[in-house]
């Protein structure tokens, strides 16, 4: 057989090390701090929260930890409602099971692909009739483009409901001149391997309310009361962050913006590079927000070609190049198939059509232009 050279793989989004990961680990190892306590964690959290512009946080050891640990602090349980935006990764909704509620998923709407405000308000209304108001809301900064905060907020305001804002995708983003994760009553991050800075795996529950976040804390760490022995008086979790895996984190967020800058240059390539093929948009990006372009997310209008994401998928995957579908809505998730959905009006949800028509691209901070160029190339040819 001939030798044939495998083409090199593209992925989606892969971690980014700075080269300085390895001095905080190797600090941990010659302090003997190999615990879910210690000063990386300790500086991790202030690292972060200075960044991001909040009094606050408790590093964890996942986003969806993060989200668990604030239905609890807020006292959410079994027989209350909680809101949540459909388009968006099973972990921004799961732990509203963990805690025995139930979740009542809203539509996006066009402009951000983000929860719509019409149809966050048509739930408040129905919920309301019902007499029973939900305890949360939800709201996720999809692929790092934030939410309409504003609208959603002044609804949420009226309703005395806090937001909890899974920002777990948009570390980086602002809003108005505010950081993506800073405007509801809880910020969610998350440093999975795949996110715009990573610690293997981690996350962090952000707040100005700093009670809130020394209660994380304390649930977090089994919830042991303070005792000279074991003393426990209410259920705790093992949710803490390693002090090996902060001291990641530490050197990750020196890097953030960099990686920011990086990521938002591979959206531009990608929507220069294809802006010839008219069947091709972007997520877009609403005014007085800037989106950290965690992934670069296309469409293609079904009007314009007969091409689909799957196609696409499926020829660049033969290509050696990984892309992934628009997450696909909550609502139409098997586990969630019982659960109340509401939109804004009575057209197809806007979610099912992102769904259908989008594809997310390798854009990881670290690839090459060379490497873009072959995705953009690949696509194009399809088109052509
Ligand atoms: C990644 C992600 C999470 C979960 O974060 P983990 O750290 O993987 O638990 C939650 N919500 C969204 C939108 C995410 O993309």
């Amino acid at each position: 057989m001939p030798y044939r050279k495998e083409k090199e793989y593209v992925s989606l989004s892969i971690p980014h090390m700075t080269g300085k990961e390895m001095d905080y680990i190797n600090e941990a190892f010659e302090t003997n701090w190999i615990a879910p306590v210690g000063p990386n964690v300790n500086n991790f959290e202030q690292e972060l929260a200075a960044y991001v512009g909040v009094k606050g946080g408790a590093a964890l050891s996942s986003g969806t930890a993060a989200i668990h640990l604030s239905l609890q602090l807020l006292g959410i349980g079994t027989g209350d409602i909680v809101f949540c935006s459909t388009l968006t990764f099973v972990a921004s909704a799961n732990p509203i099971l963990y805690v025995g509620a139930e979740p009542v998923f809203i539509d996006s709407e066009e402009e951000t692909w983000n929860m719509s405000p019409i149809a966050l308000r048509k739930a408040f209304h129905e919920t309301a009739e019902k007499g029973k108001l939900p305890k949360a809301v939800i709201v996720v900064n999809i692929y790092g483009q934030s939410a309409k905060m504003d609208e959603l907020l002044a609804i949420c305001n009226e309703y005395e409901v806090p937001i909890i804002e899974d920002a777990a995708e948009s570390l980086g983003s602002m809003y108005k001149g505010k950081k993506s994760g800073t405007l509801g009553k809880f910020g969610v991050f998350s440093f999975n391997g795949n996110k715009i800075i990573t610690t293997s795996g981690g996350g962090m529950l952000v707040s100005n309310d700093l009670k809130a976040i020394e209660r994380t804390r304390f649930l977090a760490s089994q919830a042991k009361d303070p005792a000279p022995h074991y003393e426990h008086s209410k259920v705790g979790f093992n949710y803490r962050m390693s002090n090996i895996l902060a001291g990641i984190g530490r050197a990750q967020l020196q890097a953030i913006e960099d990686r920011v800058t990086a990521r938002r240059k591979i959206y531009e390539n990608y929507e220069e590079g294809l802006s010839s093929v008219s069947a091709i948009d972007f997520q877009p990006e609403l005014k007085e927000t800037s989106s950290n372009r965690w992934l670069s997310v296309m469409t293609i209008n079904p009007c314009l070609s007969s091409l689909t994401p799957s196609d696409i998928k499926f020829a660049l995957c033969a290509e050696n190049i990984e892309t992934r579908h628009v997450w696909k809505p909550l609502h139409k998730q098997p586990i969630f198939k019982d659960c109340l959905f509401f939109t804004a009006g009575d057209e197809k949800p806007v979610s099912e059509e992102l769904f259908e028509q989008g594809l997310c691209l390798p854009s990881s901070s670290s690839l090459s232009k060379v490497q873009q160029d072959r995705v953009i190339n690949n696509i194009k040819n399809l088109f052509s």
